[in-house]
């Protein structure tokens, strides 16, 4: 039994965590923390501390950088993400991709459902598997739902590149990384990736490497 005074456990860890300020240290794969799944947020960090929590992430992921960071990635199970997709990326690309600049976003307690039965396959990469990316055939438009960071009910359609991005981030809340549903023939290091397949599609890869598009 809990006193009055005394705080949640979590609260405590993610002072903790933030104690330090600046970016926060992103959890790599193999910690069991980024398999574990997460909980429903409730309510288990103030409003406060929530506040600040989501700053930490959004300072992480723009340092990364990235365009999406999940809780778990910085070792706190709980059923938040941060997503924001500046979309630096030339026309062609943005075109045969959806890569639309995606405003910053926080997601609480988020779900997604296929919406329609088109997949999309891309190569992707993720901060917690640092220096390669893969190709992810992922559903191409998705049913969003969940809340926002002042507990607003969120439920939207989303494609292109930031339905890629609901997915991965809210597949991490699951305890699922990217490479479970790649096609892990495509495995690319980085260097690789910036040398040979930065074409808008990944058509050539996978020729070359031997995998299956939609
Ligand atoms: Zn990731």
């Amino acid at each position: 039994m809990g006193t009055p005074y005394e705080r949640p456990p979590l609260a405590e860890r993610v002072e903790e965590l933030l104690a330090a300020g600046g970016p926060l240290p992103i959890v790599a794969a193999g910690d069991p923390v980024l398999r574990r799944g997460t909980a429903p947020y409730d309510g288990q960090l103030d409003p406060a501390l929530l506040a600040r929590f989501v700053e930490a992430l959004r300072v992480t992921m723009r340092a990364a950088p990235g365009v999406g960071l999940a809780a778990p990635q910085v070792g706190v199970e709980l059923r938040i993400a941060v997503i924001e997709d500046p979309a630096p990326v030339p026309e062609e690309v943005r075109r045969a991709r959806g890569r639309e600049p995606l405003p910053f976003r926080v997601l609480v307690n988020p779900s997604y459902a296929p919406a329609g039965t088109a997949r999309a396959a891309f190569f992707e990469g993720c901060l917690s598997v640092p220096g390669w990316q893969a190709v992810v055939a992922r559903y191409a438009r998705v049913r969003l739902t969940g809340q926002d960071e002042s507990g607003r009910a969120v439920d939207e359609e989303v494609g292109g590149w930031p339905a890629r991005i609901v997915q991965h981030e809210t597949d991490h809340l699951d305890g699922t990384l990217y490479l479970d549903r790649a096609e892990l023939r495509s495995l690319s290091a980085n260097r690789a990736v910036a040398e040979r397949w930065s074409q808008p599609t990944p058509e050539e890869a996978a020729r070359a490497l031997g995998f299956e598009l939609p």
